[in-house]
């Protein structure tokens, strides 16, 4: 007998990783498959992190950590926060989970009541809106499209809050579409905030160092509302460490309390190893870091060029995270060889993995239809290559 429970039955699969999936098994059937779906850094973890990794076996850090994560990984976190960002959150205040995915999900699941409403801009990163259902709460989306760089306004923000508002999350550099909010630009979202005082701000800042502008604000860095900021962050990106799936939220002391009473019902600590790995990430030369971005920088503009020359789409200046997002609805009413019309953006990430071999991920899966996200974290060779084939499989389309 199958029973499933209506609150898994209510969440939708994770997109992004469903649509890496789709790409993995027609490689597996022999295509040949340029994924720019799912969004990892395809750069190896360094070796000074590898190193530190062996060592922790050696050295016999294999038994269960404290259910927050080892106290060196929370000082080196803390240390972090206060250098780079300008922001003090003291050890006790950091919670380490499985992946800034389990860091999200413990604030949520520890704050969100039935009914309470979350606020999230969109395009948003697929897994926020499933999180809140999670939790019993209510997303409440602010649509920001391409005309204004994906970024809400503060008059946005104002008409989106209720009473039952409980949360704002904000996700800089953006997944999925690259856009990075300026301090100004921040600023004036959290002086509306100042008005309501009961509103809590959870901040994603997995994308931080993968940021072309020169310079990042944290929000938890405006003095005004710091005392209810929750910052989630993590090693996965910045350092090309997605597998080992450390992440952590910096959070007020009783919120930090909450999700380790949560997490450690659930998970307990994570991984002892990867703790250490990561504390040698954060204290490390961060020299990897800045080379990943660059990298990145020198993607971005390749695929910006590209993506700019196929006719109807309209792309945006995305400023970091390693994800375009571009606007694709001219292609929408036209027919494929094979006699189907694409009628959403479904139907076009379809086409283009099925006819070009390129994954991408539709834009109604970040909650804003008529975009596709591509993810250029792939060699430049590959997104040169993807290109022309999106661009001969869309010239078919008549
Ligand atoms: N936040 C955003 C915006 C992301 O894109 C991702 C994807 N990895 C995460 C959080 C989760 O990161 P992690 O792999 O550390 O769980
Ligand atoms: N965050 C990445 C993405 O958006 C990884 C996949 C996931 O966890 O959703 O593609």
């Amino acid at each position: 007998m199958e029973h499933i429970s209506q609150r898994v039955q209510s969440l939708a699969p994770s997109a992004t990783l469903a649509m890496s999936q789709k790409s993995a098994e027609l490689k597996a059937q022999g295509a040949d498959m340029i994924n720019m779906s799912v969004g990892e850094p395809d750069f190896n973890t360094p070796d000074h992190i590898k190193e530190a990794a062996h060592k922790a076996i050696d050295e016999n850090y294999t038994r269960y950590s404290p259910v927050p994560g080892y106290m060196d990984l929370r000082k080196a976190i803390s240390r972090k926060l206060k250098e780079e960002n300008g922001v003090e959150y003291a050890p006790e205040q950091i919670v380490v989970s499985n992946g800034a995915k389990q860091a999200l999900c413990n604030v949520i699941l520890s704050t969100i009541n039935p009914g309470d409403e979350v606020i999230i801009p969109v395009p948003a990163w697929v897994s926020y809106m499933e999180m809140v259902k999670l939790a019993e709460g209510k997303s409440v989306i602010v649509p920001a499209t391409i005309e204004q760089d994906f970024k809400i306004t503060p008059e946005q923000l104002r008409a989106a809050i209720t009473p039952a508002t409980r949360m704002l999350m904000l996700c800089s550099p953006s997944n999925p579409t690259g856009s990075v909010y300026s301090k100004q630009e921040l600023q004036a979202l959290v002086d509306v905030l100042v008005d309501y005082p009961d509103i809590m701000i959870l901040s994603d800042e997995i994308y931080e160092h993968i940021n072309f502008t020169g310079s990042f604000t944290s929000m938890a860095s405006f003095p005004e509302t710091a005392a209810r900021t929750v910052i989630v962050n993590g090693v996965s990106k910045a350092y090309a460490m997605t597998g080992w799936r450390i992440g952590f939220c910096a959070a007020p002391l009783w919120l930090a309390k909450a999700c380790t009473k949560l997490q450690g019902q659930y998970t307990s600590g994570p991984c002892s190893i990867s703790q250490k790995a990561a504390e040698a990430a954060y204290n490390g030369s961060q020299e990897c870091v800045h080379e990943m971005n660059r990298a990145f920088e020198r993607r971005r503009n390749l695929i910006v060029e590209l993506a700019r020359q196929i006719p109807g789409w309209k792309v945006n200046d995305p400023q970091g995270a390693f994800y375009l997002f571009p606007e694709v609805s001219a292609y929408f009413g036209k027919q494929c060889l094979c006699g189907k019309t694409i009628e959403t953006d479904a139907d076009l990430a379809m086409y283009l993995l099925e006819r070009a071999h390129v994954a991408t991920v539709a834009g109604s899966a970040f909650c804003m239809a008529g975009y596709l996200r591509l993810s250029y974290a792939t060699s430049d060779e590959k997104i040169r290559e993807a290109f022309k084939r999106i661009s001969a499989a869309l010239a078919e389309l008549k």
